[in-house]
């Protein structure tokens, strides 16, 4: 089956454009990594999060806001023959972003990153209550470096 590596930006952004979820990788003081299924919005090389302002990951992005984020999508799982294990692979697309968190304090921001991430959920013009939005923590990710890879694709 074909690989490619993928550095085309549009192709790139429409695998994000097509995943519902990512995996967030941090790694923690001691050198541990941590990896978290998330939801996430996507706009203008920002990926978006929002979370509680309290937990494991929270304390290790406090400390090191170094991140790799996972996207794949259009999974499609193939064989040459069924009897032989090593013929079986899959079809994907995905994506990896590097970059560094920065965590959103300013009320007007937060609630634009909250349309940007319900956006990518729903194509609803919500609004948001402002204890709501105080409460959650948000942060976001400027992509430095975006890497793409497709299999059979
Ligand atoms: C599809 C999906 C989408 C999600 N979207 C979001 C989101 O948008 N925002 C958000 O904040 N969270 C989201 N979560 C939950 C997220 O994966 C974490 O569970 C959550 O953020 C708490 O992380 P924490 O480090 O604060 O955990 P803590 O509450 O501090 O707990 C830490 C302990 O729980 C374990 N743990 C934490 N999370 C998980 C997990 N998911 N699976 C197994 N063990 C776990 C850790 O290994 C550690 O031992 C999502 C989960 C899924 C499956």
């Amino acid at each position: 089956m074909k690989r490619r590596d993928l550095s085309f930006k549009p192709e790139l952004e429409s695998i994000i454009s097509k995943c519902e979820i990512c995996n967030l990788a941090m790694v923690d003081e001691d050198g541990s990594p941590y990896v978290l299924p998330m939801n996430f919005g996507y706009k203008d090389d920002y990926i978006y999060f929002h979370s509680a302002q309290t937990g494991k990951k929270i304390d290790i992005l406090k400390k090191n806001k170094r991140v790799c984020i996972s996207f794949s999508t259009d999974h499609d799982l193939k064989w040459v023959n069924k009897e032989v294990a090593c013929s079986w692979s899959m079809r994907y697309r995905s994506v990896l972003a590097f970059g560094n968190v920065e965590f959103v304090d300013d009320y007007d921001q937060k609630e634009e990153a909250l349309r940007i991430f319900m956006k990518n959920y729903a194509d609803i013009d919500f609004s948001f209550n402002e204890p709501a939005v105080k409460d959650i923590l948000i942060f976001r990710v400027k992509i430095e470096k975006l890497d793409g890879r497709a299999l059979g694709y």
